[in-house]
């Protein structure tokens, strides 16, 4: 069979369609609070829709949440932390934990199907990485709630009471799974609230919940937009906050937690640096970076945004990456063969065009691949920036879409200044075959995850978050335990 000049298509052959379906979701039409147990009605009885990113279909009606309804949220987490779960010992809260976990594995190709319907991303990416990982952070914490004693030896650890979480909508499930699990197994309660736009899987993790027969206000979910995130931050019954988000509110939430001295965890925006050296696996390294930029349409926090290719490869990298990049298939988030899906809303389409527009008009050269958009849903095709200044705004500002830069080095001192020249520092990849240089690089590196020859590796042992505007306190591991809880002022028993 000759070849042909489309990269799609080399051999004249394609893919057939492989949409997974959608029979297995249930989606109700429209969803109450979920506060001490059940499902409510919002006291204002006002709802906003939910629609799906690809196809501009509505799915369902959700809950807009008051100040009151988050009330009424804190004052269940409050009575739950006093009543069943504050007395509850930690082996039997990890019990709660576990369960989680297996249902979200029994239940993961509804929860990855619904993940993607909400949010636009690859049903490859929610089957594969989302779900596994959400019930990764539940087992792992399982493991840890009666152990506390270990995790913190010679110390006496308590936890703080009611937590308030607030998650952003680019990993919905797994944002949660990565605030709860470690809340809950060090005994605190929890008011929750899902992004305003992808609220089905916390909803649906809320029907887990009802299955294992979690105590009553162990769990609340608030739904609503960022009045009612807003509303969670200001509450005088919330004794610790956790938050993961744009820098900017970020800040706010920050000047709130810090009038009311209470201890916050930030997870925020990044602009990381991709670092590739000549003497690296090149081709692996074209793949790493296609990976840390163009999955879940780069709206990923750690995303690498910033390529910085050593000089002497710079043309020809940049020449297999065009060419790879060709050969991704933008289109239905639910077919199993894509790897660009939709662009999770409307105003972040909108942002995206205009960062765009912003890096034309200032000069960098912009190469997207030839490729169909659907017409209906919000749509951005993978780019590339070369003729990319340090100044330049899609070089400093987080971006959140498919839109890698592309800038050079000549010597590793130039690739750390380069690298460490942003106000952010949430993660860096390194692409070496020289271990030494991978040790020296990440020493100078400030950003708070390294990775060396791979890039997006998640695991719940191990802590991830920033320095600087990225934010401060780690998720996941020993670390991420340590938020949860505070040192007792009495001496008296170990806490789990
Ligand atoms: P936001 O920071 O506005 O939203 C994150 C979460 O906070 C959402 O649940 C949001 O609710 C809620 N929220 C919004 N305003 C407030 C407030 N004043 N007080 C308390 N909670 C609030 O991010 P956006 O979704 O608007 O995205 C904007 C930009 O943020 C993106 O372009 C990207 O750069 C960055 N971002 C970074 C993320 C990361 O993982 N680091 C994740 C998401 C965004 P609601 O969604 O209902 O408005």
């Amino acid at each position: 069979m000759a070849p042909t000049d489309n990269p799609h298509e080399p051999f004249g052959i394609d893919y057939a369609p492989a949409p997974e379906s959608t029979a297995v979701v249930n989606i109700a039409k429209t969803y109450g609070h979920f506060i001490n147990g059940d499902f409510v009605e919002p006291s204002s009885g006002a709802t906003f829709p939910t629609v799906n990113p690809a196809t501009e279909t509505h799915l369902a009606n959700i809950a807009d949440g008051s100040a009151e309804d988050v009330d009424r949220a804190v004052a269940a987490a409050r009575a739950a932390f006093e009543g069943p779960w504050g007395q509850m010992p930690g082996s039997e809260r990890g019990k709660y934990l576990f369960r989680i976990a297996r249902q979200l594995q029994e239940r993961s190709r509804e929860f990855a199907v619904l993940e993607t319907m909400d949010g636009g991303k690859p049903i490859k990416e929610s089957r594969d990485l989302d779900l596994p990982l959400s019930a990764a952070w539940f087992f792992y914490y399982a493991g840890w709630a009666d152990k506390l004693e270990y995790a913190f030896p010679n110390r006496s650890v308590a936890p703080h009471g009611v937590a308030g979480q607030i998650v952003p909508w680019n990993f919905p499930l797994m944002m949660a799974a990565w605030k709860l699990a470690p809340a809950l197994a060090a005994g605190n309660t929890v008011v929750l609230k899902p992004a305003e736009t992808t609220p089905l899987t916390a909803l649906l993790l809320a029907d887990v919940l009802q299955n294992i027969d979690l105590p009553p206000g162990v769990v609340n979910i608030v739904t609503g937009a960022g009045a009612t995130g807003a509303a969670i931050v200001d509450h005088r019954g919330i004794d610790k906050l956790a938050f993961t988000g744009s820098t900017e509110v970020g800040k706010a939430i920050q000047r709130a937690a810090s009038a009311r001295r209470i201890p916050l965890t930030l997870e925020l925006g990044g602009k990381a640096a991709h670092i590739v050296f000549e003497d690296s696996a090149i081709d692996q390294a074209v793949e790493g970076v296609v990976t840390g930029i163009y999955s879940n349409q780069g709206h990923v926090c750690c995303a690498g945004s910033r390529l910085l290719v050593e000089e002497s490869i710079a043309d020809s990298f940049v020449e297999r990456l065009r060419r790879r990049i060709s050969t991704l298939r933008l289109g239905d988030p639910l077919d199993k063969n894509t790897d660009v899906g939709a662009i999770n809303s409307a105003d972040q389409l909108q942002r995206i065009t205009d960062m765009v527009a912003t890096g034309v008009s200032e000069g960098a050269d912009l190469f997207q691949p030839e490729c169909d958009l659907p017409d209906k849903g919000y749509w951005f095709p993978p780019s590339v920036f070369t003729g990319v200044q340090q100044s330049h705004t899609v070089a400093r500002e987080e971006i959140f879409g498919p839109v890698l830069t592309v800038q050079t080095f000549r010597t590793a001192e130039e690739a750390v200044e380069k690298a460490n020249n942003t106000p952010y520092g949430l993660s860096a990849g390194i692409w070496t075959e020289k271990g030494s240089k991978i040790l020296w690089m990440t020493e100078k590196l400030r950003a708070g995850v390294v990775w060396a020859n791979t890039y997006n590796q998640f695991d719940p042992a191990s802590p991830f978050g920033g320095y600087k505007e990225s934010g401060f306190g780690r998720e996941g591991g020993m670390h991420g335990l340590a938020p949860y809880l505070h040192e007792r002022a009495d001496l008296t028993g170990g806490g789990a």
